[in-house]
């Protein structure tokens, strides 16, 4: 994770302001959406494999609900804290409303590092926190899924534990589950699914040809993979692939079935054959056609904005590019389909398995890539209508529509 000084939170908040004085809101409604409703911490004690108890501290954060109950993961990291909590929660706000699903953001997590720690211990850790936020989440309360380090096994364990607490089976509690539980066909590859559909859209707009287009991609993950798959079945070239141990790029391009399996062999896509080595950082800038930044965050920044050689960026990582180096790709004519829509394709599947959970009636996968491909293209046609309209850049476009959109749920409530 890279290192954030001062407050993660300050900062997330700038784009809202942004976007509240192009709306021209009074200052008393930016605080209300500068603010949290409700932020939880527990301490959850752990018995240790040793014997020996260990006390861990978890969080969950709502931020605003005027849209809908509270939906958004939940992070086992070492960075976790509240700070990142509160960030990660009212970026949830703002992605869900993008995208249209009656939901507001959420967001938890618990300071631990999971790969230290043996499954048993895990499963113990995340029943404690489950029985510690049972009375804080609900169907039509707060509804977790998985974030960075969490599972569709800790999904499970979290239900399970909400069951047994509740003395109900309630499956739209959480999301994210596996299929035998209530889980959605589509969940697995919706996030790189939903980008996809947010580059067709944009490639349009930018009149450019997907066929032969090269595609850069900087962390090869679960987001990742799916859409380098179906770019290519469109006839992209993946010229340059890194992930957090090295980089690999080839001009005529690479196969991603291949390089899926390579990595799953090796654990690195380090040595893949025909290819020339570079950094992990070095798919930012190399000669492409659409850069996806899809590991961290703080990758494009004022330091290589100015290197960058794509014509489009589809930010399926959660805020991988600086707002200095926003601006940097916006004078420069780049065309940059921000993250609070490009990876929303993950929650609306998400939004999906809730709605099937409630009905108890379970789509088949076309029926799930359809009603995906239709959200996400009508969000991106929003965005984009506010980026011609107020001839901005598409981060503080999808700002824009977000903070429309909640503002109009928070005064319908009469809440402002
Ligand atoms: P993942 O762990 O499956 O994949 C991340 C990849 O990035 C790994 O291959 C890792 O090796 C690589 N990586 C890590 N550090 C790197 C570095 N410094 N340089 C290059 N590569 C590096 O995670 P993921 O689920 O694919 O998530 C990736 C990003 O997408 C995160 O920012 C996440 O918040 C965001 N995201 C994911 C989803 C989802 O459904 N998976 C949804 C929304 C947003």
């Amino acid at each position: 994770m890279a290192e954030i000084t001062g407050s993660l939170f300050q900062e997330s908040l700038k784009p809202l302001k942004k976007a509240a004085s192009i709306l021209e809101l009074e200052p008393d409604i930016v605080e209300v959406l500068s603010s949290h409703e409700r932020v939880l911490t527990v301490s959850i004690p752990v018995r240790m494999d040793n014997g020996k108890i260990k006390v861990f501290t978890g969080y969950r954060a709502q931020h605003n609900t005027a849209r809908g109950p509270a939906k958004g993961g939940i992070r086992y990291h070492s960075g976790v804290c509240l700070d990142e909590v509160k960030s990660l929660s009212y970026w949830m706000s703002i992605k869900n409303a993008v995208v249209g699903i009656p939901y507001g953001g959420g967001k938890g997590g618990i300071t631990c590092n999971p790969k230290e720690m043996s499954t048993g211990e895990l499963e113990r850790l995340t029943r404690g926190y489950a029985a510690q936020i049972a009375r804080f989440i609900g169907v039509d309360k707060d509804i977790p899924a998985p974030d960075v380090n969490t599972t569709a096994q800790i999904m499970g364990w979290i239900a399970d534990e909400y069951y047994k607490i509740m003395g109900e089976v309630l499956p739209g509690v959480i999301t994210s589950k596996g299929l035998s539980i209530g889980g959605s066909r589509g969940r697995g590859t919706a996030t790189g699914r939903g980008g996809f559909f947010v580059a067709l859209e944009a490639v349009k707009v930018l009149n450019m040809t997907l066929r032969c287009a090269r595609v850069s991609i900087q962390g090869w993950g679960n987001a990742a993979q799916p859409i380098a798959q179906y770019l290519h079945e469109l006839g992209c070239k993946i010229v340059a692939v890194s992930d957090s141990t090295a980089g690999v790029y080839n001009p005529d391009g690479m196969d991603p079935k291949a390089l899926i399996d390579y990595k799953e062999k090796t654990k690195s896509v380090k040595g893949f054959p025909g290819a020339t080595p570079i950094s992990t950082v070095d798919p930012i800038t190399v000669d492409c056609d659409i850069l996806i930044p899809a590991a961290l965050e703080t990758q494009i920044t004022e330091k290589n904005a100015d290197k960058v050689k794509a014509k489009l960026v589809v930010e399926l990582a959660n805020g991988p590019t600086t707002p200095e180096a926003d601006k940097i790709l916006h004078e420069r004519g780049i065309f940059v389909a921000p993250d609070v829509l490009a990876n929303a394709g993950g929650v609306t599947v998400s939004y999906f398995e809730w709605v099937q959970n409630r009905m108890g009636y379970y789509w088949s996968g076309e029926e799930v890539d359809e009603k995906l491909k239709r959200v996400m293209g009508d969000a991106f046609k929003d965005v984009h209508a506010n980026y011609t309209k107020y001839k901005i850049d598409m981060r503080t476009a999808a700002y824009v529509t977000a903070v429309q959109k909640i503002v109009d749920a928070m005064r319908a409530l009469g809440r402002i």
